[in-house]
């Protein structure tokens, strides 16, 4: 039997940072309410940062969050993913490199993937001259709603790092048939 994939705390606190930033009545209790009945003990306890938790339950909250906010497209998702993006470039980005240039932060990717998620490993497949491509491997159960979370999470690291024009976007996904995800940047 497979072991169920596990996330770090900080990304289940990033997306309830989100919920309660936003306008939705009620903010964050009224969302958990909503979350499926075997996902809601998860978050009776306060959820720590450092710790890790079920795959399942973040990506539960995910979903609730995108059926409860979105606008029944993926653009909520995107930018819940821009907003780690830019969050995460003047954190653990900043820890892990001074100086931040997309190649730098790109370079970086791989080692930052594994202290977020224990499932996957992130690959680099190229990096420069104004694109890169990064592949998201051996990650079966990722989730739909995080493949899109992703998409939106590079952009953000991208703009954040100052270069202009920067686009994301997702290539291949477990989801559309292929054997892993596979994300572009582009910029100019
Ligand atoms: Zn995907």
């Amino acid at each position: 039997m497979s072991r169920e994939p596990q996330i770090k705390g900080f990304a289940i606190r990033g997306l309830l940072k989100f919920v309660k930033e936003s306008s939705y009545a009620g903010g964050i209790p009224s969302l958990l309410e909503k979350l499926p009945i075997d996902a809601q003990p998860f978050f009776r306890e306060r959820i720590l940062s450092s710790l890790w938790y079920p795959y399942a339950a973040f990506s539960a909250l995910a979903r609730t969050i995108e059926s409860e906010m979105g606008a029944g497209d993926v653009a909520l998702l995107e930018d819940i993913g821009r907003l780690s993006g830019r969050q995460d470039l003047g954190g653990i980005f900043r820890f892990i490199t001074a100086i931040l240039t997309v190649e730098r932060v790109v370079n970086r990717s791989p080692a930052f993937w594994n202290r977020y998620c224990d499932s996957g490993e992130l690959e680099v497949v190229e990096s420069g001259q104004g694109r890169f491509t990064v592949r998201l491997k051996d990650f079966p159960k990722i989730d739909r709603a995080h493949c899109h979370m992703i998409t939106g999470w590079i952009r953000g690291l991208g703009e954040g790092t100052g270069v202009k024009n920067f686009e994301s976007r997702k290539v291949r996904c477990v989801h559309s048939g292929d054997s892993w995800c596979e994300y572009q940047g582009t910029w100019s």
